[in-house]
């Protein structure tokens, strides 16, 4: 299994860092003056790291019409043989993805996913509760010592998920790292307009 997230975590960043800087907050912009909320998705192409579906959440269509749903729902509107192979992929979220599209990556076959803000962010930035409530109400059962699990797995046999700051962590080249650092920063600072909270 290609492990690109540990290999190449300095390009992941700033391929992806890139994608929301050009691509998606300017289609949030658009889509939140809508009434959609602030949430987008991305699959690029593992081997240049260039975007090859860029969308965002349409709630307005239909609730469940989250910014990873959306991209795969797009993804695939591609005949097969014009999309990549879904193994040669990396799934891109602004916002950890919540328990229906974590389901929805599984069940399309994405195995490499990152994210940039974590559950926590979309709790006290934008105000939705969601991801965190419905895993724990709908998914987690009772058992001993609950708050010390974490939410989900994020290695599975069906994907593994990092965050930008994860990948971070990762980066052995410190001015690389020291850059990226400042990059990260200047990028979350542009979803600052889609504060809820
Ligand atoms: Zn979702």
């Amino acid at each position: 299994m290609a492990d690109i997230l540990s290999e190449r975590p300095a390009e992941i960043i700033s391929a992806v860092l890139k994608v929301a800087e050009e691509q998606m907050v300017p289609l949030m912009r658009q889509s939140v003056s809508q009434g959609n909320l602030p949430f987008a998705a991305a699959i690029l192409h593992q081997s240049d790291l260039t975007p090859f579906t860029v969308s965002v959440n349409k709630v307005k269509e239909s609730p469940l019409l989250h910014g990873e749903m959306n991209c795969i729902r797009e993804f695939f509107a591609n005949p097969a043989g014009e999309r990549p192979p879904v193994s040669s992929c990396l799934f891109f979220s602004t916002h950890e993805p919540c328990s229906l599209c974590l389901s929805g990556i599984s069940w399309t076959g994405f195995s490499t996913v990152c994210f940039l803000f974590a559950y926590e962010d979309t709790r006290d930035l934008v105000g939705i509760e969601g991801d965190i409530d419905i895993i724990k109400e709908v998914f987690r059962v009772d058992g001993a010592k609950d708050e010390a699990r974490p939410l989900y797995n994020k290695t599975n046999r069906f994907f593994t998920a990092r965050s930008v700051e994860e990948l971070w962590d990762g980066v052995a080249d410190e001015p690389e790292k020291e850059r990226l650092k400042g990059e990260i920063q200047k990028v979350r600072a542009l979803f600052d307009e889609f504060r809820q909270a």
